[in-house]
């Protein structure tokens, strides 16, 4: 339809790339999500990401979502997640499906996620039942990393590797909902995850899903100390190289 611009498209849509928004010469924007392979999961949130930028910029004239972590990358997911599930639509669903003081499992999640937007990810999913929780609730993602000094110690240049460090298991996400700050359930990011946690369990022994229960006084820092005393359910899904939990404290409590 003369509007050059989609001739370089295949350029924009890199492995990175997730979506990428065109102004047309009349003036109309369209995006383009991509939906191939692993992207796919992702395409309901890469909708919203796309809408996000032109709620809040709307004469953009092109922009490219790329999974980066800048500011306002980050701050366009937040409007996405607002958006994508838009309270007056999804509370009422969500509260059919969680009564005040309830746990939420990830059955529950899914089953809000097939009735709301089936092809919605159970993680954004999650997230929005996350934050509407009126009980305590800690997210957090587990993947293999260096500790800070010992990523500081391999920025500096090496002869020879024998005192290479290892990777541990490590907390790289940590999101409380209210609740959950308000007692203060929450992990310090980069912390090593225990051996003894379900978490650790779930990562090494490739379980993709699981739930156990354990104190939080048994998450120590190598310094001394550790988390609160608190008794909690954790449940866990292991995608890739990461375990994503929810860490809530066990009903009675
Ligand atoms: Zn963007």
């Amino acid at each position: 339809m003369g509007e050059p611009i989609f001739a370089a498209l295949h350029l924009d849509l890199t492995d990175d790339t997730y979506g990428t928004m065109i102004r047309l010469r009349d003036g109309t924007h369209v995006a383009v999500i991509d939906c191939r392979g692993d992207k796919a999961a992702r395409r309901f949130f890469t909708r919203w990401h796309e809408i996000a930028h032109l709620l809040v910029e709307e004469d953009v004239d092109k922009q490219v979502f790329r999974s980066t972590d800048e500011p306002l990358e980050r701050l366009i997911d937040q409007i996405a997640g607002h958006v994508g599930f838009y309270d007056s639509i999804f509370s009422p669903l969500f509260n059919t499906h969680v009564s005040q003081g309830d746990r939420l499992t990830f059955d529950i999640v899914e089953a809000i996620r097939k009735q709301f937007c089936p092809y919605a990810s159970f993680q954004s999913t999650l997230y929005a039942c996350h934050r509407r929780l009126a009980t305590p609730l800690l997210y957090i993602e587990a993947s293999m990393e260096y500790s800070v000094s010992e990523r500081r110690g391999l920025n500096q240049m090496r002869m020879f590797d024998d005192d290479k460090p290892e990777k541990k298991l490590r907390i790289q996400r940590a999101v409380p909902n209210d609740a959950a700050s308000e007692i203060n359930l929450t992990v310090r990011w980069n912390m090593r995850v225990p051996e003894s946690s379900i978490i650790y369990t779930a990562f090494h022994e490739e379980i993709t899903d699981a739930t156990g229960e354990e104190n939080l006084n048994t998450w120590t820092f190598s310094k001394g100390g550790s988390l609160i005393d608190c008794d909690v359910v954790i449940q866990t899904r292991r995608v890739d190289q990461l375990v994503m939990a929810t860490i809530q404290p066990r009903v009675g409590q």
